[in-house]
């Protein structure tokens, strides 16, 4: 199954998730002349567990679901990393994601490593029995790994705070107390933080603010299109609207929706709401997820899924600013492409660090025992983009990189240099 698909993506020449995570590694390593022994090791991975999950399903049968949980590194402290359910999450897709969450956190100078977790399964067609099974039994085959101390999970696409609460719980069970720790993203009830809902589109929104200002553009009035409409994009949408940008498009798995004078996103999250899709939303005309992205616009925020401008659609891009809601959108050919058509791209690791940030809040609040107002949690986050994204873009003119290179100098040089401090056989 994987090598199927991983020969289908070399036949119309886009490079798989790892290849682009492990090239954009390489890319940084020479530039900044990275030690190579620390360059193999970080082109390979801690651990990875691939784990068996039998599930009891509604009809009474017995399904084998297949699950990983992939640390990359834990140098500048315990990994973390969200948990995805999707049909596509393959063994290389979760080591990308993990690898990202490295440099993700070591941009925003957060005292964590990257790891990331997924399940191979398709939560449209589960009840929420079912998905509460899995996440039990799931949790349950990588509790050696995980830990407040160690390794801590998080929301991705497909799992929300509830499936959180249900980490919580399971892990909590299993030790016999209480571990608020383990696990962020949880509901506010449940040791959750204020603001971790919105908080990576609202980093995200944070980032692109500074973009502007740095290109002298204006929020109020600006074009927005957004790519996917769940956590990061459908929050996107709201909290750029609510700075005055006009989002034109907008879209979910199933197609996306078009309206030039702006959409009324407080109406389209309504029709989502009972119909599940933002597809046949009355004020708007349809359009597909590919023509979606090529709209003429001021900000494109691709908030949904990796790999979607590839060198293919890359030279049909027409924004300003592309805000990297998901992990991976942009492939490293396109990267090129879009820098040489001068559209200023606010990589991954930056634009989307938002969401980790305020889980390093809710893990601190919950720790402590001690929580925070949602003003105080959306002023710390604000803090943490600006200086992030201002130590990026001097890197950028320093070095004449783009914002992604300069991201990574920052990032790489953080690991490797805790890398170096603590021996290659640091603890875990
Ligand atoms: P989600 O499950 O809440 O939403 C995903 C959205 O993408 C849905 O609207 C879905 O319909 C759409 N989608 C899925 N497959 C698609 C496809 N093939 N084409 C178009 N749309 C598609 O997930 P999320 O939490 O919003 O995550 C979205 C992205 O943001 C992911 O790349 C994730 O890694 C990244 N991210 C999320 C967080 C977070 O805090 N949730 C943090 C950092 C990065």
């Amino acid at each position: 199954m994987d090598g199927k698909k991983k020969s289908r993506e070399k036949e119309n020449g886009v490079p798989s998730a790892l290849e682009v995570a492990q090239q954009q590694l390489l890319n940084v390593a020479e530039k900044i002349n990275l030690d190579e022994n620390i360059c193999s090791m970080l082109l390979g991975f801690y651990r990875v567990l691939e784990v068996d999950i039998p599930v009891v399903m509604d009809n009474g049968r017995i399904k084998t679901f297949k699950g990983y949980r992939i640390q990359h590194n834990n140098a500048r402290g315990p990994f973390k990393g969200g948990i995805r359910y999707h049909p596509n999450v393959t063994i290389d897709v979760v080591k990308a994601l993990a690898m990202w969450m490295t440099w993700k956190c070591a941009v925003v100078d957060i005292p964590f490593g990257g790891a990331k977790g997924g399940v191979v399964c398709n939560p449209q067609e589960l009840s929420r029995h079912e998905i509460e099974g899995i996440t039990r039994e799931y949790v349950t085959r990588i509790q050696p790994l995980i830990g407040p101390e160690q390794d801590i999970p998080a929301p991705d696409i497909n799992t929300d705070a509830n499936v959180m609460a249900w980490v919580l719980d399971t892990y909590s069970m299993n030790i016999g107390h209480r571990a608020l720790g383990v696990v962020t993203g949880k509901p506010i009830g449940l040791g959750g933080s204020q603001g971790r809902k919105e908080a990576t589109a609202r980093g995200c929104v944070f980032t692109i603010l500074k973009a502007l200002e740095k290109l002298n553009m204006k929020i109020e009035g600006a074009t927005a299109v957004i790519q996917g409409f769940g956590n990061v994009g459908s929050n996107a949408a709201s909290i750029i609207s609510e700075y005055g940008a006009k989002v034109i498009g907008v879209s979910d798995i199933k197609g996306g929706i078009y309206n030039p004078d702006g959409l009324n996103i407080e109406k389209v999250k309504k029709h989502f709401s009972t119909t599940g899709s933002v597809v046949d939303y009355p004020e708007a005309e349809s359009i597909s997820n590919e023509d979606l992205l090529e709209l003429e616009c001021e900000i494109l925020i691709p908030g949904a899924i990796e790999r979607v401008i590839t060198h293919e659609n890359a030279p049909n891009i027409k924004t300003k600013i592309i805000g990297e809601g998901a992990s991976g959108p942009v492939t490293t050919a396109a990267d090129e492409i879009l820098n040489k058509n001068g559209v200023f791209v606010i990589p991954d690791i930056l634009a989307n660090a938002g969401g980790v940030t305020v889980s390093y809040f809710e893990w601190v609040q919950g720790l402590q025992s001690f929580f925070w107002s949602e003003e105080e949690v959306n002023n710390r986050l604000k803090t943490v983009m600006d200086k992030a994204f201002e130590e990026t873009y001097k890197t950028s003119l320093e070095h004449k990189v783009d914002m992604r290179m300069a991201a990574y100098m920052i990032a790489v040089r953080k690991v490797a240099n805790a890398v170096k401090l603590l021996g290659l056989h640091h603890s875990a």
